[in-house]
């Protein structure tokens, strides 16, 4: 089997309602997203989309992703889709560094060896485990009546696991909306409070210290791993690295210094499935519990995320969130939907989900 043309289509994806993290200093209104479609020799298509969600989130942004396929995609005619490992040497020889630009092919070839086999991703990665995916809200950063209110709407759909935004530049605003979503809660759930980066260590400090007794996980309090290390050292919640974990080398780092209990695994960003399977499988050997999820996008780069999750022993998952039901718009039938607060990998072969010709529209580059 040989990929004989691959096709780029970018996609804009409105959110529902603008959504405000890292305490408000970002905003996002729509998501730019790029979708590929890998054609092969023998008639296969496999799909993938990379969407860094927007431009200020990460190092990241959609047009770079189509810039880097202007140098990658071509190198990829005539190889094998099926042989992952020498696909992703063939990228990153093509192009060094910059996982996120190299996600959706590598997630397009995992959906083609799944259709080639008859298998879903899900079995390839490991097989799927008896227990279904657990999903977790993202609740924007607000007063905390207005995340109280989101947190109620989430629990409506089944949702158990809330991932509130905070991170402000006084400690005493941060502090009010731990407090008042902590007392908010059912006894079936328990909260992550994510500071997206926009902490300096004093304030994530004083924040961590005032809030001790509300427990729940504090997420990327800082920008950089050293702030990270800091705050950690001086305070006692379960931390979970996010942002600045983009590598094995990140993760290993992390691992040796004790700087966390958990990690953002997003497929995106750290390069597609096949690198990512690489993190799940040291955070398997050496115990630390994963968020494995997308760093954006529609249900098609959800699903590519859930296949992975879905074949991760639960001991070790914590929860996944899905971006595309934060859309207007939906990409693609099939794939990975919310289920009460849990999502399952599809049965069919490859991810199970195929995008809707009429949405992709023409595509905005073609190789081969
Ligand atoms: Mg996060």
């Amino acid at each position: 089997m040989k990929i004989t043309r691959i096709a780029v289509h970018q996609v804009t994806l409105p959110l529902a309602k603008p959504y405000s993290l890292s305490g408000g200093r970002l905003v996002f209104e729509e998501l730019d997203s790029t979708v590929v479609r890998v054609e092969t020799d023998d008639g296969l298509v496999g799909w993938g989309e990379g969407c860094p969600w927007g431009s200020t989130y990460l190092p990241a942004f959609g047009r770079g992703i189509r810039a880097g396929l202007e140098e990658i995609a071509p190198q990829l005619l005539g190889l094998d889709p099926r042989r992952l490992d020498v696909v992703n040497r063939v990228m990153d020889k093509a192009l060094p560094g910059h996982p996120y630009v190299k996600s959706a092919l590598d997630v397009a070839c995992w959906d083609l060896l799944g259709k080639s086999t008859g298998l879903p991703v899900v079995d390839l990665l490991g097989g799927r485990e008896e227990s279904p995916v657990v999903l977790h809200s993202s609740v924007p950063t607000g007063d905390p009546e207005a995340m109280i209110a989101s947190i109620e709407a989430y629990r409506q759909r089944g949702y158990r696991i809330h991932s509130c935004k905070v991170g402000g530049d006084d400690p005493g605003p941060d502090i009010e909306r731990i407090r008042a979503t902590t007392a908010a809660l059912e006894p079936s759930e328990s909260l992550t409070f994510d500071a997206n980066r926009a902490w300096l260590p004093d304030t994530a400090i004083q924040v961590m210290t005032a809030t001790e007794d509300c427990g729940g996980y504090v997420e990327q309090p800082c920008e950089t791993y050293e702030e990270c290390l800091t705050v950690r050292h001086r305070t006692s919640q379960a931390i979970i690295l996010d942002e600045t974990i983009q590598s094995f080398a990140d993760l290993l780092r992390a691992q040796k210094d004790g700087a966390c209990e958990a990690i953002g695994l997003k497929i995106g960003r750290v390069g597609g499935l096949s690198k990512a399977r690489r993190l799940r499988d040291f955070c398997l050997a050496t115990g630390i519990r994963m968020n494995i999820e997308e760093t954006g996008g529609s249900v098609l780069a959800d699903t590519g995320a859930v296949h992975l999750a879905a074949a991760t022993p639960a001991t070790h998952r914590r929860a996944t969130w899905l971006c595309h039901n934060m859309l207007t718009v939906d990409l693609a039938e099939g794939g990975a939907r919310n289920d009460g607060g849990v999502t399952h990998a599809p049965e069919a072969p490859g991810l199970g989900v195929e995008p809707r010709p009429e949405i992709l529209g023409e595509p905005v580059a073609v190789y081969g």
